[in-house]
C-alpha cells in the first residue's frame, strides 16, 4: 500500500530486510513523477501495480537520488524519462556494462565490485537475468533542474552528500516536501562506517535552503521538521567533538560543549565522525 503524504504526494515504504529503499511519487495535472526507480525488476512492478490502483496521471519521470544499487535497479520497468544528475550518469555506467547471469554476478562479487546481499537480491528478484541490461538514463542535468508535471513543480538539486558525492535532492514547494534518498546517511568505507566530516556542514545549508516541512528518508521514510532538526543537531554536536582520531578525547569535548553525556544517536555519530579522521589520516 502506498502512504498518502499529502494531496500529490505519495510513498511506498522502505523494506529493510529486502534491501528496499522508500520510493516516492509526485503528481501534478499532467504527469506524475517518481523518486527512486528501486532495487529489482519485481521492487518496481509492485510500486507500479500501487500506483495503477491511484487514479493519477501517467508516470512522465523517473529521478534517481544517487548511483547506488538499490535505488535504481529497476529502472527498465518504467516507460518514462530516467533523469539524474552528471555524477550519478558516470557512476552509473559500470553496471549499464555489467551481466547479471549466475558467473558474472559471482565474479563481480569476488573482485569486490558488487556486495553479496545485491547478488542475492539481483537473483530473487530480477527474472529473466540472462539477458538482462541496465538502460542508460535519459535527462542528464548539472548541478540543478526543474520539471513541470502541470501546475505542480518538482527542483531538483546536486548536493555532495556524507553518504554520496553525486546525492540528488528532490523539493517540492507547493507541499513543502524534500525527498532525501540517502543524503543524510554516513557510508562505509574499506570496512569502516564514516560519515563524510568535511561535507556535514555545506550540506546541511544546502538542505535547508528549502523550507521542508516533510522529509523523505531513503531508509526510514518519513522525519517531520522537528524530528528532522533533531536529527541535524545530534549531528552537528557529534561532528564538532570530533576532531582527531581519539574516541575518548572526542567523548570529553562533547561533554565540556554541550554540558550533558551524548546520547545514543550521538555516540555512533561521534564513532563514524572518528572513523572519518581514521580514514583520512
Ligand atoms: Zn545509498
Amino acid at each position: 500500500m502506498l502512504n498518502k503524504l499529502s494531496e500529490s504526494i505519495y510513498y511506498l515504504s522502505n523494506q529493510d530486510d529486502r534491501e528496499r529503499p522508500a520510493l516516492g511519487l509526485v503528481c501534478g495535472e499532467k504527469h506524475s513523477l517518481i523518486i527512486d526507480a528501486g532495487n529489482s525488476t519485481q521492487h518496481a512492478k509492485e510500486f507500479l501495480l500501487e500506483i495503477q490502483n491511484l487514479n493519477v496521471p501517467p508516470v512522465k519521470y523517473v529521478v534517481i537520488t544517487h548511483a547506488h544499487w538499490d535505488h535504481f535497479l529497476g529502472m527498465n520497468e518504467f516507460d518514462a524519462s530516467v533523469i539524474v544528475n552528471s555524477q550519478t550518469n558516470e557512476l552509473m555506467k559500470e553496471w549499464q556494462s555489467f551481466s547479471y547471469d549466475d558467473r558474472s554476478l559471482q565474479k563481480y562479487v569476488s573482485q569486490d565490485l558488487m556486495n553479496v546481499k545485491c547478488a542475492e537480491i539481483i537473483k530473487d528478484d530480477i527474472p529473466n537475468r540472462n539477458d538482462f541490461k541496465l538502460n542508460s538514463p535519459n535527462i542528464i542535468f548539472e548541478k540543478t533542474i526543474t520539471i513541470d508535471l502541470g501546475n505542480k513543480v518538482c527542483l531538483l538539486e546536486q548536493v555532495k552528500s556524507t553518504h554520496a558525492d553525486d546525492s540528488t535532492i528532490v523539493y517540492v514547494p507547493d507541499e513543502k516536501v524534500i525527498f532525501l534518498g540517502d543524503c543524510a546517511y554516513g557510508t562505509t568505507t574499506n570496512s569502516l562506517f564514516h560519515f563524510k566530516q568535511a561535507l556535514l556542514l555545506p550540506m546541511i545549508e544546502d538542505i535547508q535552503k528549502f523550507d521542508a516541512k516533510m522529509s523523505l528518508l531513503g531508509h526510514e521514510s518519513i522525519y517531520d521538521s522537528d524530528e528532522m532538526n533533531l536529527y541535524w543537531q545530534e549531528l552537528t554536536a557529534a561532528n564538532q567533538a570530533v576532531k582527531s582520531k581519539s574516541l575518548e578525547d572526542a567523548k570529553e569535548n562533547f561533554v565540556a560543549e554541550i554540558k550533558r553525556e551524548p546520547n545514543d544517536n550521538e555516540l555512533f555519530f561521534i564513532q563514524a565522525f572518528v572513523n572519518d579522521q581514521i580514514i583520512n589520516s
